[in-house]
């Protein structure tokens, strides 16, 4: 058989999978490439530096006998560190180590930042200025809690493994918790409800909540300043870390590559991550696939809409902390009429609590029909035939222009159908204004996109799942 640097890169990868942990083989083994074999010297693609100190420092040894074992003594290994392409705008470039040299820069380059201590040098806003030891600021809402957060039959299990999870963080199966559910149904309470709780038991342990955005905006500024391994390192030294609305990375390489490694190294090291997002992870779109395997690796807990019954408890529970009487009739009426969403449930009622005390008024079931007509009213005003092309287009991320545009591609004729469908089921508007709407069009291919969605949707089950989640998207 020939010798290849596939066969030599597969028989090491044998020998390291017998001799380590399978999440250590997997995280740190699999995501390398096999690039050439040059007589006895090996060289292999590895995804980042940081992926380079980290082999380096644990796994010299094992690949050394692996390599041995298969070309001898004069074995050689090369790495080449794939860099990312953050801004997009370069082309990516490598860079070659040449083993022979590996143990000076071991010492000088790499050595040093991996051994820093992290109190001195690292700049990062949540450090509070002024104490001595490393003090990550949690920047947790005491106000969201468990005991806060109702129960129902929409909620039971992504609460349960919340709550197991704070009791025993980084200790149960859940690792990463990934919360995920549409907007305003409780994925940011719940997620600050167990760093609270953590923090309350064990005061002592670094806590971090941090939505995904700001991760990322923190990012940018650490590759700007050239501090990506102090980034990396303010990272690596948390012990519950918590980010929100992950679907925020989607697009975005950069920031999926470095929250890999943090997210591999708390992993490895038994450390909790908690993640939320507004996707379950099979409809995340533009996340690397080496990430969505690792959301899967722990749980992922659906936060639903809540029943008539949560949505009862949830309002009886906001008065009686408000300290305000409503009587059982208003509540269940305000309960009946909002259904989509906590947040406007909250909404709904704080509003009509301030309408009876601004104007003196009694609050009477008249009064709350007034104002959840006008909230629901308001919410649903909102459904333009712009707004309806915006969030189709999103959806299927194309621009709206793309949308609107000519061409017969299939997949962007099915988005513009969609758009026109919607905006018949949920506008007042002709079907020639909708045509004149959405591209130019004329009254007759509404018509026809109309039917066609209509029967796509009885007979193609991907197609069906596109109307079901636009619904929900233009429903709210
Ligand atoms: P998301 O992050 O999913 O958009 P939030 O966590 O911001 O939603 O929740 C929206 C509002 O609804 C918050 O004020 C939150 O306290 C409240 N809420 C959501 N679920 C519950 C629940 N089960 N019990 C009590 N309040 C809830
Ligand atoms: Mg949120």
């Amino acid at each position: 058989m020939q010798v290849t640097a596939e066969s030599v890169w597969g028989e090491c990868l044998k020998f390291v999978k017998d001799n380590i942990q399978p999440q250590a083989y997997k995280t740190w083994f699999e995501p390398i490439v096999p690039v050439k074999l040059n007589s006895k010297v090996l060289s292999i693609q590895v995804p980042s530096k940081f992926f380079y100190e980290w082999l380096e420092e644990h796994y010299v040894k094992i690949l050394k006998v692996a390599l041995t074992k298969e070309l001898g003594e004069q074995a050689r290994l090369v790495y080449i560190i794939k860099m990312e392409n953050t801004f997009g705008n370069k082309s990516p470039f490598t860079e070659k180590i040449p083993s022979e040299n590996r143990s000076s820069i071991k010492s000088q380059e790499v050595d040093a930042p991996l051994r820093n201590n992290y109190s001195s040098e690292l700049k990062n806003p949540f450090i509070i200025p002024g104490i001595r030891n490393l003090k990550i600021e949690s920047q947790l809402n005491a106000s969201y809690n468990f005991d806060n957060f109702l129960e129902g039959e929409s909620n039971r299990l992504a609460r349960s493994a919340g709550i197991a999870v704070a009791k025993k963080p980084g200790g149960t199966s859940f690792n990463p918790l990934l919360i995920f559910g549409g907007v305003g149904l409780g994925k940011t309470h719940l997620a600050h409800a167990i760093g609270v709780h953590v923090k309350e038991r064990s005061p002592e342990k670094t806590v971090l909540y941090i939505s995904a955005e700001k991760f990322t905006q923190q990012y940018i500024e650490a590759v700007k300043k050239n501090n990506r391994n102090d980034f990396i390192h303010f990272y690596q030294v948390i012990d519950i870390l918590i980010i929100d609305d992950v679907q925020f990375f989607s697009g975005k390489s950069g920031t999926q590559d470095v929250f890999f490694h943090i997210f591999n190294h708390l992993h490895q090291n038994g450390k909790q991550v908690i993640l939320t997002s507004d996707k379950a992870p099979v409809d995340m779109q533009d996340i690397e696939q080496r990430l969505l395997s690792r959301f899967k690796w722990g749980l992922s807990a659906e936060l639903q809409r809540p029943d008539f019954e949560t949505r009862v408890s949830i309002l009886r529970n906001k008065l009686y902390r408000d300290g305000v009487d409503i009587s059982d009739e208003i509540v269940e009426f305000v309960a009946k009429s909002i259904k989509s969403n906590v947040r406007e449930l909250e909404g709904a009622i704080i509003s009509l609590i301030a309408q009876s005390s601004f104007n003196k008024r009694e609050i009477t079931i008249e009064l709350a029909k007034q104002v959840v007509d006008k909230f629901v009213k308001n919410t649903k005003r909102e459904v333009s035939i712009d707004y309806i092309q915006k969030v189709v287009s999103e959806y299927f991320q194309m621009d709206v222009s793309t949308l609107q545009s000519k061409t017969r591609k299939r997949h962007i004729v099915q988005a513009r159908q969609l758009a026109m469908f919607f905006a018949k089921k949920f506008t007042k508007a002709s079907l020639a204004s909708i045509g004149s709407q959405i591209g130019q069009r004329d009254h007759a291919t509404v018509l026809h996109a109309c039917k066609t969605v209509d029967n796509l949707s009885f007979t193609d089950k991907q197609f069906r799942k596109y109307v079901e989640d636009l619904s929900k998207k233009l429903s709210i």
